[in-house]
């Protein structure tokens, strides 16, 4: 299908992700992929357009290593005059879990709890005491329609099961290249390792490795009798706090710090980097756990967890949302 100036108008839903492979999942993920046509004079990003279901879609990726604190915002603005008729965002990528309830390769949807907020963004100031971490804003949260939807998205999974495993199922029967790296493999081994065992670095033999043209396996060094022991779990889907800083973490001793400090009520399940999304159009967060913001923190995970989330918000749109009806229809 060839989309003009005139087809644009109905795309109602912006996709947004952060990196190319989240791009190119949501782009194999599509049930349909349409030929953009249309001239968008003013606006410099670049967009996969098709259709989800009974939603067209337009998805773009942040520009390539372009970080500063209104990329979202800016990139959000963009979509909206290229496509005007977007009455929400999904922002689909990849996440820290923190431990134990999250796991890797499950997904966070970014919701407010009884007592939290959907997001927080945090701080972390550095005092003659030592480093702290603080709790400095929450934006709003998801419209209520997004969450309505979310309600009905959570009540028909848990009555029909998943659509994730055949989503990426026939993702990768359509795009066989995808499979070994999208695809759940024997070769992604979740292993948590104790906060306090730090990543021992094995730079040279991962360059040998890739010399010889194989994957050197990730924490070859790291001693798996300080990983805690845990039973293998199907994929789950969690609900609750997105937190948002402006640094990434890397070390499992600050990741518990940063539980703890910002409290171990508010039962923070995923890092994000960056500020926390201030949108004016309602948007909705899926991330899908790559690592545990620990020092052993391998790419291993990251294009199979960028499968996952992508497959969720395609389950999202595809069993939960209501279409864009009439211009009077918003969220
Ligand atoms: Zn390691």
């Amino acid at each position: 299908m060839t989309v003009d100036s005139e087809g644009i108008k109905t795309y109602w839903v912006g996709w947004i992700c952060s990196l190319p492979e989240e791009m190119k999942a949501a782009r194999a993920l599509l049930d349909e992929v349409h030929q953009d046509q249309a001239k968008r004079p003013g606006c410099s990003n670049s967009f996969i357009i098709g259709s989800i279901g009974n939603h067209n879609v337009a998805i773009t990726c942040l520009p390539k290593h372009t970080f500063h604190d209104d990329i979202i915002e800016a990139t959000v603005e963009c979509m909206t005059s290229a496509f005007p008729s977007v009455y929400c965002i999904l922002l689909v990528g990849v996440g820290s879990g923190i431990p134990s309830k999250v796991r890797l390769g499950d997904v966070v949807i970014g919701s407010p709890t009884f007592d939290h907020q959907a997001a927080i963004q945090w701080e972390l100031r550095n005092t003659k005491e030592g480093n702290s971490f603080h709790h400095i804003r929450s934006p709003a949260d998801p419209s209520h329609r997004l969450l309505a939807a979310l309600s009905k998205f959570e009540a028909l999974r848990a009555l029909n099961g998943s659509k994730i495993p055949s989503y990426i199922e026939r993702m990768a029967a359509r795009y066989p290249d995808l499979e070994a790296r999208y695809s759940k493999s024997d070769g992604l081994v979740d292993i948590l390792f104790r906060s306090t065992c730090a990543h021992i670095d094995d730079t040279a033999a991962v360059v040998e490795a890739r010399r010889n043209g194989y994957e050197e396996e990730a924490c070859n060094l790291c001693d798996k009798t300080k990983a805690i022991e845990r039973k293998p779990m199907e994929t789950e889907i969690h609900y609750g706090t997105i937190a948002y800083g402006n640094q990434e973490i890397k070390d499992g001793t600050l990741r518990d710090q940063l539980k703890r400090e910002l409290g171990d009520d508010i039962g923070i399940l995923c890092l994000d980097w960056g500020n926390t999304p201030n949108l004016k159009v309602p948007h909705l967060v899926f991330r899908g756990i790559c690592d545990y913001a620990d020092s052993h923190n391998s790419q291993e995970w990251r294009k199979y967890a960028a499968a996952v989330a992508a497959a969720c918000a395609k389950e999202y749109l595809s069993i939960a949302m209501p279409a864009r009806i009439s211009d009077t229809h918003y969220l």
